[in-house]
């Protein structure tokens, strides 16, 4: 390359690297505020983010760097390289459109919704969430019209999380899984009740925690590039490829939450913990997109992690960590136990199958919030009669109806679609893997090796990083578009099983 274009392009990266610096300092103090921060330092722990955004959306905005990205937009780069220019000259020109004002007033409007939504929860209560949470929703109809949208104010947010993704694709993917889904669910509600009693004994918190360390070694979280901690919501956060944080919660009276939710977790750092540590910083050391990081801890959690080769080999050693629960429980029993369809409340312990209802109900939601049909005073009314409507279910208090979520208190409308396109993503994957690798089924069964599927999505989609949108990587790796019907035949054969 010729000397003008390789210098340029250094410059870019080592620039690219110093903003990284600051938003990875940014996620540690994030995660600290979320595992170990004392009570009284949220006050200055939210100036203190604020101010650290406002120092990298400076250093992005900068106007040096948007010379530098339309300079080498027009040399003659690799395909990488070009890419990696494209994809950040796309984010400066959106970033040109935020004022460091409404940076920080974001930053700090959004630590000040997510301790309100703490003590909303705590008195159990959403009036004490509201008024944090109204000022949020205005500031991101703001962000909306600043962003500029076709259609529709959604339009905008969504696309924030899922690149090229709308309400109109939303609907329809919504409106195509909806009746097969219900269908399903009456198969299901014909087959005799799952008994589940015995993962509602008394599991100790030691014990749950050895078991979960134990299991996120098996499945190649690496221990030397991460760490897993408690929190009161799981989640993954990484300061680069070689330090991916997971959390996770431990409920004594319920076996599955723990265990789960740590697999889950375990899915996304397999692939924060894959992506390729020399691309630090740049499009190509990060993951595709959201739709795709929710496929592959959906992938862990649910075709492995709920599927009865992994058990197979698993539930003796289950046994092992919890003879009392365990020792008169057959894996049959086991697997109904953990696969059982039932609507229900919370929709991180929601079944495979009525999951998607919850999703749907929050997205609706935030649709009619940004369109200004919904007022936020009235989320509790609206989501309850949504919950009896669609899941059949009463919601008792708000704790377990709408303030059971966390994204809104971060301002992340426009997320949730992302859960149930990261399912369907997850059922195409897990469909191609096993037809490309046909001893995967026995491997895990008979030595509880799952290293053959890490294996596969490293490299079919880890080590690829940003470079191709959702509906390319699906169509390379799987050779088809995202069709949700995968999905639904997936779970019928898995019901079916059991
Ligand atoms: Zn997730």
């Amino acid at each position: 390359m010729p000397a003008d274009k390789e210098l340029l392009y250094n410059d870019y990266k080592a620039t690219m690297r110093k903003i990284a610096d600051v938003k990875y300092a940014t996620a540690v103090l994030q995660w600290d505020q979320e595992t170990y921060l004392p009570p009284k330092g949220a006050h200055f722990r939210g100036q203190q983010l604020a101010t650290l955004s406002e120092i990298a959306h400076n250093m992005f905005t900068n106007e040096k760097l948007g010379k530098l990205l339309n300079e080498l937009i027009s040399k003659d780069l690799d395909a990488k390289q070009k890419k990696n220019v494209q994809l950040s000259l796309e984010e400066y020109n959106k970033l040109i459109r935020f004022s460091s004002d409404f940076v920080r007033k974001m930053s700090e409007i959004t630590s000040a919704s997510f301790h309100a939504w703490l003590e909303a929860r705590k008195q159990n209560n959403f009036s004490v969430f509201e008024p944090a949470l109204s000022a949020l929703v205005g500031l991101k109809r703001e962000e909306a019209n600043i962003l500029g949208y076709d259609a529709h104010p959604y339009n905008a947010l969504i696309n924030e999380f899922e690149k090229g993704a709308t309400v109109a694709m939303a609907d329809k993917i919504f409106a195509d899984v909806t009746k097969p889904l219900l269908i399903l669910l009456d198969e299901v509600k014909q087959k005799p009740f799952a008994e589940d009693r015995f993962l509602h004994q008394t599991f100790p918190k030691q014990q749950q925690w050895e078991w979960g360390i134990y299991l996120a070694k098996q499945l190649g979280f690496d221990f030397e590039a991460g760490r897993q901690d408690i929190s009161e919501h799981p989640f993954t956060i990484n300061f680069s490829s070689q330090d991916v944080r997971i959390t996770t919660r431990i409920d004594e009276d319920d076996f599955k939450n723990m265990t789960w939710s740590t697999i889950h977790e375990v899915g996304h750092a397999l692939y924060e913990q894959s992506l390729p540590a020399d691309e630090y910083g740049l499009p190509s050391g990060e993951y595709a997109s959201l739709s795709i990081h929710e496929s592959q801890s959906r992938i862990w959690e649910n075709c492995i992690g709920r599927g009865h080769e992994f058990w197979q080999f698993y539930f003796p050693k289950l046994q092992q960590y919890f003879p009392h629960q365990f020792n008169d429980v057959s894996v049959q029993q086991f697997m109904q136990a953990i696969n059982k369809v039932q609507p229900s409340l919370i929709r991180t312990d929601a079944d495979e199958l009525t999951y998607h209802f919850h999703v749907m109900i929050r997205y609706e939601l935030e649709k009619n919030l940004m369109e200004g049909s919904l007022q936020v005073k009235d989320i509790p009314v609206y989501w309850n009669e949504q919950y009896k409507n669609l899941l059949g279910v009463d919601v008792p208090d708000d704790k377990q109806g709408c303030l059971q979520d966390v994204h809104w208190s971060h301002g992340s409308f426009g997320y949730f679609p992302t859960y149930s396109l990261g399912s369907f993503y997850a059922a195409q994957f897990w469909e191609k893997a096993q037809s490309e690798i046909p001893e995967l089924s026995s491997k895990i069964a008979l030595q509880g090796d799952t290293g053959l599927l890490l294996h596969w999505l490293r490299s079919s989609i880890h080590i690829r990083g940003k470079y191709y949108s959702s509906e390319e990587l699906c169509t390379l790796v799987t050779g088809k578009q995202l069709d949700s019907k995968v999905f639904v035949d997936y779970l019928r054969q898995k019901l079916n099983y059991l």
